[in-house]
């Protein structure tokens, strides 16, 4: 699944597999098990079949600000790309507040 939403993200085989610690070769092996048991033709064609069946959900969005309200709104607890994503934007609105006291000063 890991594999599968990655690919749909737009991650290579070699990104995941550093992302996952796994190796390239067993990264590519899962990847293809994901193809063959979603009956599809190739990575592309799998993660249409995924949306399609529901397994992978296009209008959700991680690893950002928004990916985190959604989490919240949604009742759930975000998940570690969206805490990421989200203190990062504190991070960057403590910042620009900052900036703007600074310059109001
Ligand atoms: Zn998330």
């Amino acid at each position: 699944m890991k594999v599968l939403s990655g690919r749909a993200s737009g991650l290579t085989y070699m990104a995941l597999a550093g992302q996952l610690h796994y190796t390239y070769s067993s990264t590519v092996n899962v990847g293809s098990r994901v193809i063959d048991k979603l009956g599809a033709r190739d990575m592309a064609h799998a993660v249409f079949v995924a949306v399609q069946l529901g397994l992978l959900d296009p209008r959700r969005r991680h690893g950002d600000h928004a990916g985190f309200a959604a989490h919240k709104y949604r009742g759930e607890e975000p998940c570690d790309d969206c805490w990421e994503g989200e203190r990062a934007y504190r991070r960057g609105r403590k910042a620009a507040r900052r900036v703007s006291k600074a310059t109001t000063a």
